[in-house]
């Protein structure tokens, strides 16, 4: 099977009546990648995700895949395959026949799409619980069963609709090493909706953040994440600090924040408002005489060998190495 086809949005637009939801966006989605569509709610994601797997319809533009234009086809027409946020399984279907129902539709004889179910059931490491009908499942299993039913088909391109925010904390992180295992094995594009930017940044190859129907930024996660575009980038995809500068706005790096000693009186004269442990570092936010608020990421043991507490005067600081300038 040939893996690896560019997907390619052209001028895509959706409207809702008077809410233009998506706005001419134009991106190639690089074959073979990872990629996580980012954003906060209502900015357009889930519009671009149902247009590109033709559950909605295109106001303006197209969508091609490998060079051809789908935006016209029914879902199943597209070589795409969406996995849905609420998994969407038939109840009354064992896991079985769940993912082997879109091949019943196309007419494939029982045998065959049988054992075309059991292939994408031993992928996802379910094929000890084939005869369960889903409410015997825990989410985690229904999310994998989800999985093989959107597989079966055989996609150029799988789509997935906030996959992981049903589940638990531990759960979610376990299955995302799982969807990016797979990702790798399968070597077809996976496009990925979050608005949760840790999830971005433990999978995506590429990220493609979107803020109020437009595409803000797109590029490699460590791109995006080091070098922000914008101000709304820096702010959302988090860790960052964004500062004034004469002629301007930059980022410095929540990590690369330093406290200079009572001794010196190098640096910006703050009062530090909050401490959170969070494990291998310490979350610290101080503010500014001028009522800035700066958040420093320090290592816990660095933390813990001067600990500050809420009141205390500090004096921030920070190579000037690690500015970075933002578009205005
Ligand atoms: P996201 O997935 O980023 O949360 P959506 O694509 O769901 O964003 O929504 C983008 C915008 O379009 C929002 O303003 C939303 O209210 C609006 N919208 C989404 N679906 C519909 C719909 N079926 N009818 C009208 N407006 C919609």
């Amino acid at each position: 099977m040939r893996t690896g086809y560019d997907l390619e949005l052209v001028h895509l637009t959706k409207r809702y009546g008077d809410t233009v939801a998506v706005r001419n966006l134009n991106h190639v989605f690089a074959p073979g990648s990872y990629v996580c569509l980012l954003g906060p709610s209502g900015c357009g994601k889930s519009s671009t995700l149902r247009m590109i797997a033709g559950h909605e319809d295109v106001s303006e533009g197209s969508i091609l895949l490998d060079g051809h234009d789908v935006s016209a086809l029914p879902p199943a027409q597209r070589g795409t395959a969406m996995m849905f946020q609420n998994y969407a399984l038939f109840p009354h279907l064992s896991v079985r026949d769940n993912v082997a129902f879109s091949l019943r539709m196309k007419g494939t004889d029982k045998p065959t799409r049988h054992k075309r179910a059991d292939e994408m059931l031993a992928l996802v490491d379910m094929s000890h619980l084939a005869d369960r009908l889903p409410d015997q499942l825990s989410g985690g299993q229904q999310q994998r069963v989800a999985l093989a039913r959107a597989l079966v088909t055989e996609p150029k391109v799988l789509l997935l609709d906030e996959p992981l925010s049903a589940l638990d904390p531990f759960l979610r992180i376990r299955m995302r090493t799982e969807l990016k295992k797979l990702q790798r094995e399968l070597g077809i594009t996976f496009i990925h909706v979050t608005h949760g930017q840790d999830e971005a940044l433990a999978l995506a190859d590429k990220i493609v953040v979107m803020n109020d129907a437009v595409i803000e930024q797109a590029g490699p996660a460590r791109e995006v994440w080091a070098t922000p575009s914008t101000e709304f980038v820096a702010r959302f995809i988090g860790g960052h600090n964004v500062i004034a500068l004469p002629g301007g706005k930059a980022t410095v790096r929540a990590d690369a924040i330093r406290f200079a000693g009572d001794d010196t009186r190098d640096g910006t004269a703050a009062t530090i408002v909050a401490v959170e442990y969070q494990g291998a570092s310490v979350a610290v936010t101080s503010r500014t005489d001028a009522g800035e608020d700066v958040l420093a990421l320090l290592p816990e043991q660095e933390f813990f060998a001067a600990p500050k507490s809420p009141g205390d005067a500090v004096r921030l600081s920070w190579d000037d190495r690690s500015l970075h300038r933002l578009r205005a």
